[in-house]
């Protein structure tokens, strides 16, 4: 479902939604200050906020996250959408289930009505981590024989989704790591993928 064009940008359109992932800046109308954390900010005409994550039912507005090798996950329905940072510690403390939640509550969007789409992020197969992540973890990390685990944060929150109700699943579409044109923490890039999401209508 993801299309990416000649620039290596991501995108998604659906009937009342977009969402968007550029190599470059993309003006969000909410500055989100990224913690790591499981927190979800709605946007109620705010500029600035600690947060994680992001969600409106206003049509025209542009929220956003910042990301290499975490994922963006987009959180598309027909009355309200949001976007998440997602790395281990966003996962762990459960940032998918706090946005939709939020949007439940506040919208009574239902999970099985929401189209959940992963952007570019470090892959299964990629995202080396040590002993001390186990216990968050458990069987989710996979012994890679040198005293280090790979951990799939993809697989991780697909779980959390299913428990929640939710039935339509974008996967990634790019590994942040494999792909020299996207940003990646772990190699060493200071860039930033910059992921977009605003309901149109
Ligand atoms: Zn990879």
């Amino acid at each position: 479902m993801w299309r990416r064009d000649d620039d290596g940008n991501f995108h998604l359109e659906v009937d009342f939604a977009r969402a968007v992932v550029s190599r470059k800046p993309v003006p969000f109308h909410l500055r989100l200050r990224q913690v790591h954390g499981a927190r979800v900010v709605v946007y109620e005409g705010q500029e600035e906020e600690i947060g994680d994550g992001a969600i409106t039912d206003r049509r025209g507005v542009v929220l956003g996250v910042k990301t290499a090798d975490c994922y963006p996950i987009f959180l598309l329905s027909e009355n309200a959408v949001g976007i998440l940072h997602a790395g281990w510690r966003g996962s762990v403390k459960g940032i998918v289930g706090e946005g939709l939640a939020l949007m439940h509550r506040l919208w009574g969007v239902q999970p099985e009505s929401i189209t959940v789409a992963f952007g570019p992020g470090i892959c299964g197969r990629c995202y080396e981590v040590g002993e001390d992540l186990r216990r968050y973890f458990g069987a989710f990390l996979k012994p890679k024989g040198n005293g280090k685990y790979l951990l799939d944060l993809y697989e991780y929150n697909l779980r959390t989704l299913r428990r929640w109700g939710v039935e339509r699943v974008v996967p990634p579409p790019a590994c942040t790591y494999e792909d020299p044109l996207l940003p990646s923490h772990r190699r060493g890039d200071r860039d930033r993928l910059y992921s977009a999401v605003e309901l149109v209508r």
